[in-house]
C-alpha cells in the first residue's frame, strides 16, 4: 500500500459471548515498524482481540483490515501470525517437531501435507528454518525434549518459535513473558528488539508493565471490552482511567 497507510487497521470491533460483551466498539491502527502493547486487567477483551485479528474468532462486529484488504483475503496471501496465551503443542512431540508444525499450520491441506509426508528435500529445509527460529529463541539445545517436559516458560518460547516459522510481518504475541525465568524474559526483550529492527510489526499484550514500557512504541488499553487509552506509553502510565481501571482489578 501507500506510504501512511496503516499496516493493520481495527474499525468498531465488538464481540459478545452469550450476554458478555467481551469487545465493544474497539478502533486502533497498526503501523509498520510498530510494537504496539496491548494491556488491560485480566478479563479487559486482549485475547479475544487477538482472536479477531488473526482470524480465529470471525463472528465479530466491525471490520479488521490488513493492509487496507479485508482480513480473510489479507489472511490468504500470509504475513501474520500470533503465539497463544493458552499453549496449543502437541504434548507426546519434540519442540522441533512442534516448530516444524508451524511451518504447515496455515491450510489445512498444509497440515495434511504435514501428517501424509513431503519430500526429504522439504522436510530438510523446513528442519532447518525451525532450528533457526529455535536459536532465536534460545532452545536449539531443547530441539529433541518432548514437549510434555518442558516448563511453562518453555513452553510459551516453543509457541513463539512455531509463529516465527511463518516469517510474519505482524506478529501478535500474547503473553510471551508469563512464567518466564528472569533470563529467559531478557532474551525474550532481545528478540522482540532484533524482530522490529528486521522490519516485523508486533502487537504485544504483556502483563509485565517493565517489559511492555521498554518495548512499546504506543499503548492501547482495553477494559471491559472498551478501548479507553491509545497513546505513547508514558502518557498511558500517567492516564488516571488506566489507573483506575487498574486499582479496580
Ligand atoms: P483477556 O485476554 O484480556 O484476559 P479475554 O479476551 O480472554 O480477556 O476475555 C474477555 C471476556 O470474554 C472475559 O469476560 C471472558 O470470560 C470472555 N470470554 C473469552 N473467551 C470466551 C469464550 N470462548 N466463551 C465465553 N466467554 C469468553
Ligand atoms: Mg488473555
Amino acid at each position: 500500500g501507500e506510504a501512511g497507510e496503516p499496516l493493520l487497521d481495527v474499525e468498531a470491533v465488538g464481540v459478545a459471548f452469550g450476554g458478555v460483551k467481551a469487545l465493544s466498539d474497539v478502533s486502533f491502527r497498526l503501523h509498520r515498524g510498530e510494537v504496539l502493547g496491548l494491556i488491560g486487567p485480566n478479563g479487559a477483551g486482549k485475547s479475544t482481540c487477538f482472536d479477531v485479528i488473526s482470524g480465529v474468532n470471525a463472528r465479530h462486529a466491525g471490520r479488521v483490515r490488513l493492509r487496507g484488504e479485508p482480513l480473510a483475503q489479507a489472511r490468504a496471501a500470509g504475513g501474520l501470525a500470533r503465539s497463544f496465551q493458552h499453549t496449543r503443542l502437541l504434548e507426546d512431540r519434540t519442540v522441533l517437531d512442534n516448530v516444524m508444525l508451524g511451518a504447515f499450520r496455515r491450510t489445512r491441506s498444509g497440515v495434511l501435507a504435514a501428517v501424509f509426508g513431503r519430500d526429504a528435500k522439504d522436510e530438510a529445509r523446513v528442519a532447518a528454518s525451525a532450528r533457526d527460529c529455535l536459536a532465536r529463541v534460545g532452545l536449539d539445545a531443547h530441539a529433541q525434549r518432548l514437549v510434555e517436559t518442558l516448563s511453562l516458560g518453555e513452553r510459551r518460547l516453543v509457541e513463539v518459535a512455531r509463529a516465527l516459522m511463518a516469517d510474519p510481518e505482524v506478529l501478535l504475541l500474547d503473553e510471551p513473558a508469563a512464567g518466564l525465568r528472569r533470563a529467559d524474559r531478557e532474551r525474550l526483550v532481545a528478540l522482540i528488539r532484533a524482530l522490529r529492527a528486521q522490519g516485523c510489526t508486533i502487537v504485544l499484550v504483556e502483563h509485565d508493565m517493565d517489559i511492555v514500557m521498554a518495548l512499546a512504541t504506543r499503548v492501547v488499553v482495553l477494559d471491559r471490552g472498551r478501548l479507553i487509552a491509545d497513546a505513547a506509553p508514558a502518557a498511558v502510565r500517567r492516564d488516571p482511567r488506566v489507573i483506575e481501571a487498574y486499582l479496580g482489578m
